[in-house]
Formats: C-alpha cells, sequence, structure tokens
C-alpha cells in the first residue's frame, strides 16, 4: 500500500510579521524560516508521517536550492530516488504570516514546469500504487498522463487543483477524488461557466455542498470542499453530504493547512478507513498545521494526531 505523489518541490520562505508591509514598506520579521516544501512534497512528507509508504516525482534545478533536496526527503523518510534533477531553477517561494495567522505568498515554479509526460512514463511505481495524487504546482502534461495511467492500471487518483487553473479537458473524467478549498470551488464553478457559477460566494456549508454536488456529476466519485475554520464538506456518488466541523484551535498560521488535510484524507482512504473517520483525522491534520509555524515541521505524525483526537475539546492546542 503506497501513494505516489506528482511533485512538487519548492524551497520556502517565509516570515512571521505583525502586519504585512506596505507597498514600499520594509520591517523587521518577528520570525523566519526556510524549509522545503511545495504542495506535492507537503503531501508526501504529511502521508510519510503517518506511516503511509509514498513514491512519487519531485523536479528540481541544478542550482543551490535544488541540492537541498536530497536532504529534504531523506529527512523525511522519503527515497531521493523520487528527484528528477533538471536544468535550471528550482522552485522557490516567499510568504508572509500576520499575527493572526493570515498569509500570503509567491511562489515560482522553476523546475517544477519541467515535470514531464516522459518522466511519469518511465516512472515504474505509478501503475502499483494505491492512490495516485496530483495538486497544480505542476503542469497539465504530467498530470494527465499519470491520471490516465493509474485509471488504465486501476489506481485512483486523487486531484487538489491549487493554485487554480482551469482544468485540460478529460483531466475530471479521470479524477476519483477531487478536494478543493472554497476559492478554488469558486473558481472551477467560475471556470465551467455557465453552468455552475451562481455568482455566489462558497462560504457556508450549504453553498458548498450545492458545488461539490455539481463536481460531482462531472466524473469523481468523491468531492471534498474545505472551509478553513468553519471545516469541510464531503459528497459522494449516492449517499448523504457530511460536513466535517473543523476543530477549534488557536490559529497561529494557517500555511500547509489545505496540504495538511489532503495528507490526511489520502492516508484515511488509502488505509481503507471510512469518509467520516477520514474526514475526521484530515480536519484534525489541517487544525494541528493551523495551531503550528511552518509547515513542513507542523505536519503532524501518527502518534501527534492520535493525541490529538483524544485530548478534550479544551486542551486541543499544539
Ligand atoms: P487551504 O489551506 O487549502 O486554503 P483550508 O484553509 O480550507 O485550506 O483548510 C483546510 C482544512 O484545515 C479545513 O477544512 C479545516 O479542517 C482545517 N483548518 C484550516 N484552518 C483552520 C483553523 N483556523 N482552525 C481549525 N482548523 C482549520
Amino acid at each position: 500500500m503506497f501513494l505516489f505523489v506528482l511533485g512538487s518541490f519548492v524551497i520556502a520562505c517565509s516570515a512571521k510579521v505583525g502586519a504585512f508591509p506596505q507597498p514600499g514598506e520594509s520591517l523587521r520579521a518577528e520570525a523566519f524560516t526556510v524549509e522545503a516544501g511545495g504542495k506535492g512534497l507537503n503531501l508526501a512528507v504529511g502521508a510519510r508521517r503517518l506511516g503511509m509508504a509514498v513514491d512519487g516525482l519531485f523536479a528540481v534545478g541544478d542550482d543551490l536550492f535544488g541540492g537541498l533536496a536530497e536532504q529534504a526527503l531523506s529527512g523525511a523518510g522519503l527515497s531521493p530516488t523520487m528527484i528528477r534533477r533538471c536544468t535550471g531553477q528550482t522552485g522557490a517561494g516567499i510568504g508572509f504570516t500576520d499575527r493572526g495567522g493570515e498569509n500570503c505568498l509567491a511562489v515560482f515554479p522553476g523546475a517544477n514546469r519541467q515535470l514531464s509526460a516522459d518522466h511519469v512514463r518511465a516512472a515504474a511505481g505509478l501503475s502499483r500504487a494505491t492512490l495516485v495524487l496530483a495538486q497544480f504546482e505542476v503542469d497539465d502534461a504530467p498530470i494527465v498522463e499519470a491520471f490516465a495511467l493509474a485509471r488504465a492500471a486501476g489506481v485512483r487518483t486523487l486531484l487538489n487543483p491549487s493554485p487554480f487553473r482551469p482544468l485540460p479537458a478529460g483531466l475530471l473524467a479521470h479524477t476519483d477524488i477531487l478536494v478543493l478549498n472554497a476559492v478554488e470551488a469558486m473558481q472551477m464553478a467560475r471556470s465551467l461557466r455557465p453552468v455552475l457559477d451562481t455568482g455566489a460566494a462558497v462560504n457556508t456549508a450549504s453553498a458548498a455542498t450545492a458545488l461539490a454536488q455539481a463536481f460531482l456529476a462531472l466524473g469523481p466519485d468523491l468531492v471534498v470542499v474545505t472551509l478553513g475554520a468553519h471545516g469541510a464538506v464531503a459528497c459522494r456518488q449516492g449517499t448523504e453530504p457530511l460536513h466535517q466541523p473543523a476543530f477549534p484551535v488557536v490559529t497561529v498560521d494557517t500555511l500547509g493547512a489545505g496540504d495538511a488535510f489532503t495528507a490526511g484524507l489520502a492516508t484515511g482512504l488509502a488505509e481503507g478507513r471510512s469518509l467520516k473517520e477520514c474526514l475526521e483525522r484530515a480536519a484534525a491534520c489541517g487544525a494541528i498545521v493551523a495551531g503550528r509555524i511552518g509547515v513542513s515541521e507542523a505536519l503532524p505524525t501518527t502518534a501527534e494526531l492520535e493525541r490529538f483526537l483524544d485530548r478534550p475539546a479544551a486542551g486541543r492546542q499544539n
């Protein structure tokens, strides 16, 4: 049983500030972290911490940051054989987190854009995986190829279309599980216009459920929309929608909450847990990361997750 994760690898620089800098302003940061990240690596590390075996592909450049990839993967218990060294720059990002835990960031994809359909075709592990995962920090071509190969091999696929761009033709038909946040759900509805876009904000469980049900009709058999501190909704073919409330925690830094949630969900599903249990574990992973600074270091281990779930609600802070 293992997950196959399709990129991405990004060296993430993050500064904690009292308030976001205004245009032209320089200010003193309260904390600064540099860590290996990227949505793909976060998913891989998140799942590995939860005890899942992980294979995959990560494209890095031939620069200074690319040299950190091997150490980052090995340190997380992931095999460096997943790394594909390309010519050029490694993906890198820079972000700010304010005192309220809100964040803004910019990511330069670098070598992640060089991950290709050829890399995917040459990856022997994909067709033996339990679940293939992709997000949108890599290009369409390798995702389309990976999901087509997975479908042909009877392997389930999970797509997290983040950061959002309109989906390439046919991808949704090869997607079994779609996981997206409220903003992405709205962007997706808009891109499918005029079929789905109601113009209304997706900020309630009922609005998110309506969209999730509409997405279900386009191919996936499970659609999960996350709503930050309002939790998540899940719609599955032939069953009643589920609403998973968020676990109340003191929010320190919401960066990576979605990746932690998806890693928790994917791991739970691969382990054969019920959807209700998977959602609860996923929400706990998201809450734990929201209650800690950073992403990679904040992703919980199985022991931390179990401890969090066992704790009375009032004591749930990490
Ligand atoms: P993204 O990081 O992709 O924007 P969300 O912000 O929707 O995703 O967060 C994903 C999940 O993480 C939520 O569904 C929720 O379960 C959990 N989560 C996020 N923010 C918080 C928070 N402030 N408190 C508790 N749980 C949170």
